[in-house]
């Protein structure tokens, strides 16, 4: 009979120890375009502010775990969001453009979100674009085609998560099919609220069974797309911090359940792809903020939370370093806007001036918003370059727009751009991705287990055995 009790104590101390190893509580952080330099810029950046030549790490890359991973689609050498997306979701490799399917674009694929949702979990997928964007999207949803907002935004109510946060819907009714429902409307149908900015997500949390989280409708008029770079955020814009904190309280309802997070920074890429390195640096920031958010979560829960930070694919071929052997990364702190944002300063001055803007008042507001003149000293051919766009496109013209793959911007704020990049030492190869490394850090229960160059199809599986679910390839 003694043996029977120390083989029964035996028993249930070893399913305790091997319990007590399982994720829980998974997070997962995807900064879009978050490639090894733009982590590396970042801290040098961080550490030049601080007045030394050496890295002021971020939170994330003090994780212990970290290692590098591959990022390749089934069809190009260099991978888009949605081909990359649907790796980082489903573990599988699939054609650039598709979302969730296989490369026949028609086999689809569950995600490790729904993975954890088949398990039992609670489950929110959350980011600073749209919410049917290529990154999010992948986690719920089935179409041949990135661009298919209306239809992703169908499928996320098919995948009934408990949250989604994003800036809003891209394509809300159906251009294609004025007879398919309206997505807002759809929502009640669904059983899902929605909350509009951060103090609507409070008041209404309570009573929602299911959480839709958005920006205001006054933010989304300006731009539904996204919301507000950091570097442009005002007070009362919604921000990544915001979301993450709303979904961790939204998802911890029920902690019983356990549950899967994903949050995507998702304008480090945009800012990349308009090589506006300050702004990308200050994104890098912000979702470092948001994952200090999970981390005081991780702290309260160590044994049973998981918290992995990745990257989809590099952006821009960022070079930390022209040719001197040097950087000037603190020059990036006089940007006070992102190229967009200086766009629409300009805007500002064109109806003002009724298209016909001063020098000097262009001066001004470029000694405001980047330095120049001021903190930063110009070349005579730099300022030579300023002068020649101002004559060409703001001297008397209406606007001629310099267009990258998410902004069209006026050519003067392209320009300064390229010129406080100039001074920082910093390059940039492209307008679009590169096929670079991007990293992977982890802590908490199973981020042992990534360790080794890892392609971006073994993460979700990896997220999975760490939280003991049952993979559905
Ligand atoms: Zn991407």
């Amino acid at each position: 009979m003694k043996k029977f009790y120390l083989f029964f104590a035996l028993l249930l101390l070893s399913f305790n120890l091997s319990f007590a190893q399982q994720a829980k509580y998974v997070f997962y952080f995807i900064g879009d375009g978050m490639g090894v330099n733009q982590v590396q810029g970042t801290e040098l950046f961080q550490g030049e502010l601080k007045g030394k030549i050496a890295i002021e790490p971020l939170c994330f890359t003090q994780f212990p775990v970290s290692t590098i991973a591959t990022t390749f689609s089934a069809t190009n050498g260099v991978t888009d969001s949605a081909a990359a997306g649907t790796a980082l979701a489903t573990g599988n490799k699939t054609k650039n453009g598709a979302i969730g399917v296989l490369k026949d674009l028609e086999t689809p694929v569950n995600s490790v979100a729904v993975w954890a949702k088949n398990s039992g979990k609670r489950v929110g997928i959350a980011t600073s674009v749209s919410i049917d964007h290529a990154t999010p999207a992948a986690f719920y949803a089935h179409e041949a085609g990135r661009s298919s907002y209306y239809n992703i935004g169908a499928d996320l109510y098919t995948a009934g998560f408990e949250f989604y946060a994003g800036s809003d819907f891209m394509e809300p009714d159906n251009d294609k099919n004025k007879n398919a429902k309206n997505l807002y409307k759809m929502a009640d149908e669904y059983g899902y609220c929605i909350a509009r900015g951060y103090n609507e997500y409070t008041k209404k949390c309570s009573q929602a069974e299911k959480m839709i989280l958005f920006q205001s409708e006054d933010a989304s008029k300006m731009d539904r797309s996204a919301i507000p770079y950091a570097i442009d955020r005002t007070d009362t814009d919604l921000s990544l911090s915001d979301i993450t904190r709303s979904a961790i309280d939204f998802l911890s309802k029920d902690l019983s359940k356990g549950f899967f997070l994903m949050v995507e920074g998702g304008k480090i890429d945009w800012a990349c792809h308009s090589n506006d390195a300050a702004t990308a640096f200050r994104e890098v920031q912000d979702l470092d903020n948001a994952i200090k958010i999970a981390y005081e979560f991780y702290k309260q829960h160590p044994d049973e939370t998981l918290i992995v930070v990745t990257a989809d694919h590099e952006t821009g071929g960022i070079v930390l370093g022209t040719g001197e052997y040097k950087l000037n990364l603190r020059t990036l702190a006089n940007q006070k806007t992102s190229e967009s944002g200086f766009t629409k300063v300009l805007n500002g001055m064109r109806k003002k001036y009724k298209n016909n803007v001063p020098w000097e008042a262009v001066k001004e507001a470029l000694e405001d918003n980047f330095g120049f003149w001021d903190e930063i000293k110009l070349s005579e051919e730099q300022e030579a370059r300023l002068e020649n766009v101002y004559e060409k496109t703001l001297k008397g013209q209406s606007a001629k727009m310099e267009k990258s793959e998410y902004a069209q911007d006026e050519a003067l704020a392209a320009e300064a751009k390229r010129i406080i990049n100039e001074t920082a030492l910093v390059g940039w190869t492209s307008g679009g991705h590169s096929a670079g490394y991007v990293p992977v850090f982890a802590i908490g229960a199973g981020a042992e287990n990534f360790s080794g160059r890892l392609d971006n199809v073994q993460i979700p599986t990896l997220i999975a055995k760490a939280a003991g679910y049952t993979i559905e390839k």
